[in-house]
């Protein structure tokens, strides 16, 4: 077993045993001072708690913070301050955004690229060696990388996949967004796990706005576990482990 495996099991234990004290109410969570958390999305840190108030850094899925402060309501969001200790800012972030950290897809192999539902699982369709995710037709719904990576393709495909980008990750394996209405990423650019890439479209051979979505390693379509109609969100760990990473 390599470190790398043995650290990743090691946050997944962590969170879960981190998860037990957390109160769930709708969407906020309830943390105290001292809870590492992390971003369920790409996430603005503000000045002050308030969606008025100046943004200090936007953090990641995998960025650690420590709450320090709060909660405290404002504009409709329950905040939270957090001191995210690698880019050593601090500031106020909205609570239904943060996971405790390790949860929520930090050690995952990938998480999920949309925040929506599937509307076609892996293999349902012959052939169709993807996952097909809908969110009511919304075009321009936040695509985001699954996991850290490159840009390896920019395209567009008008027989297949329309506009499409191809990120490659470390062991050879790639992810494949397909039929998107707009980039947010070129070419050979660095992206980060959560990081939006782009949005929900409608092009290339495609039946309505949806995102399909494969991983593969070495050219090999891998399965992505779900089920007909099964909500997502954006960040939250894809469970199933991928080997060798
Ligand atoms: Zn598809």
């Amino acid at each position: 077993m390599t470190d790398r495996l043995s650290r990743r099991n090691v946050l997944k234990a962590t969170a879960s045993t981190l998860a037990l004290p957390i109160v769930m109410s709708g969407s906020a969570s309830a943390f105290s001072d001292g809870d590492r958390v992390e971003p369920t999305t790409g996430l603005n840190t503000r000045h002050r708690p308030g969606t008025e108030s100046e943004v200090v850094g936007t953090m990641y899925p995998g960025d650690v913070g420590e709450i320090m402060n709060g909660p405290t309501d404002e504009d409709g969001y329950t905040w939270w301050g957090v001191h995210w200790l690698d880019d050593d800012i601090w500031g106020w972030s909205a609570g239904q955004y943060l996971t405790p950290a390790g949860g929520g897809g930090g050690g995952a192999d990938f998480t999920w690229p949309i925040s929506g539902y599937i509307t076609s699982p892996y293999g349902a369709r012959p052939g169709h060696y993807a996952v097909d995710f809908g969110n009511n037709g919304q075009i321009g719904t936040p695509i985001y990388a699954a996991r850290d990576g490159v840009v390896d393709i920019r395209s567009y495909e008008s027989g297949g996949c329309g506009n499409y980008l191809k990120l490659g990750h470390e062991n050879g394996y790639q992810t494949l967004y397909c039929h998107l209405n707009s980039f947010d990423v070129s070419q050979g650019e660095s992206v980060s796990r959560g990081q939006q890439i782009g949005g929900m479209g409608d092009t290339g051979n495609s039946t309505g706005p949806h995102l399909h979505f494969t991983i593969e390693q070495n050219q090999t379509h891998l399965s992505i576990p779900g089920s007909d109609g099964q909500n997502v969100t954006a960040g939250n760990e894809i469970p199933k482990d991928y080997s060798g990473i």
